[in-house]
């Protein structure tokens, strides 16, 4: 069977894990120092903080910016669960917002209408590393005072008016989990510009311990949602491999564009001033019923079809604890219409081919 996707590790990359288990170290140490500034100075953003997966580096970023019970927190309706779950686990409410027809991003005129008082913080995904409208949402987000969350968890790589999707949030969170494009098996970082809010990040990790003082003190309740040195020397090699990982899959994304011409099957769009990473390959049917026939008809071939995320107010743990109504209406459509293709740079032109002939054929 043809994976969606899968991790192109290699031996250096081996080679950089032995010597870190060899070396006795395997706890936060200078690997991890060194993924952290290679991440901050690829995005131009002071300081960078890793942390054990991409659900705690949104859970951590929301605690940074005083998020607590009584609060809101909008956030896109499509995405992966884990982007709502942080929220609930910080003590607010999410709010969500419907993704914009067309777009598998936040609808940013429908974001203005869902601002309150209460409202403390946007999380923005970039859902399956589409960059999201940012010219807009920054100028909301001025005009309320409101403190953005990037969740780039899919979004390594991708850009907007040539500037790295993660640099434009008060904070911004990245996945290393497997489907990401590259990874340490689990891993998260957060990249920040205020240095008070990174000293709280670095805490908060570790247990709440005080970094300033001499003997050890613990001034928070702190997590441990360390990273390990094993991780960030599997992420480091990756990390200097970036530029090739970009251009294979924009290689396979070119040949979909090019090479699938089934008019039932709608690919993706990304705006003019948008450079997408291409983490997932989403493409859309008219119907449910179309969907799901081609998702077994792909999988007949031996292809890897699968539903790339939710329409997060529908899942049982979100419909069933509202009171009210939530009717994000494109975010379901997309939930029911959309499937994933299969994209990975170690995918071969044959491999590519039979995608495209699976989609052609149906
Ligand atoms: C993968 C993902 C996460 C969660 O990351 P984990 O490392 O699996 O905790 C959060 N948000 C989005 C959009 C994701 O795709």
């Amino acid at each position: 069977m043809l994976p969606i996707s899968k991790p192109d590790i290699r031996l250096e990359d081996i080679e950089a894990v032995t010597k870190v288990l060899l070396s006795g170290n395997l706890v936060q140490g200078q690997q991890v120092e060194e993924l952290e500034s290679a991440f901050s100075r690829l995005h131009n953003v002071p300081f960078a903080v890793a942390v054990s997966n991409g659900t705690a580096a949104l859970h951590l970023s929301l605690l940074a910016l005083g998020v607590a019970e009584g609060d809101e927190v909008i956030v896109t309706a499509y995405s992966f669960i884990a982007s709502a779950n942080a929220i609930v686990l910080s003590g607010a409410k999410p709010v969500f917002c419907d993704v914009a027809p067309d777009s598998y991003n936040m609808d940013a005129g429908l974001l203005k209408t869902l601002i309150s008082p209460r409202t403390k913080a946007i999380i923005v995904v970039h859902e399956f590393g589409i960059p999201a409208e940012m010219q807009d949402i920054m100028s909301i987000s001025e005009m309320f005072g409101i403190p953005i969350i990037e969740d780039a968890a899919c979004a390594l790589g991708s850009s907007y008016g040539g500037r790295l999707l993660g640099s434009f949030g008060n904070l911004s969170c990245f996945s290393f989990h497997p489907r990401k494009l590259i990874t340490s098996g689990e891993g998260g970082l957060i990249l920040v510009s205020n240095e008070e809010q990174r000293n709280f990040l670095q805490s908060m990790r570790n247990h709440g311990l005080d970094l300033e003082s001499q003997n050890r003190k613990y001034i928070h309740a702190g997590f441990n949602y360390r990273m390990s040195d094993i991780s960030a020397s599997l992420l480091l090699n990756q990390l200097s491999r970036l530029d090739s990982i970009l251009i294979g899959r924009q290689r396979i994304a070119e040949r979909y564009f090019a090479e699938i011409v089934n008019p039932g099957i709608k690919l993706p769009t990304v705006k003019s001033e948008s450079v997408c990473n291409w983490q997932t390959f989403p493409v859309r049917f008219e119907n449910k019923l179309k969907r799901d026939k081609f998702v077994s008809h792909a999988n007949s071939l031996g292809i890897s079809a699968i539903l790339p995320a939710q329409n997060i107010p529908s899942e049982p743990f979100y419909s069933l604890s509202s009171n009210e109504e939530v009717a994000c209406v494109n975010a379901e459509k997309l939930w029911e219409e959309a499937v994933a293709l299969p994209m990975f740079e170690l995918m071969t032109d044959y491999d590519v081919r039979q995608v495209i002939e699976a989609c052609n054929d149906f």
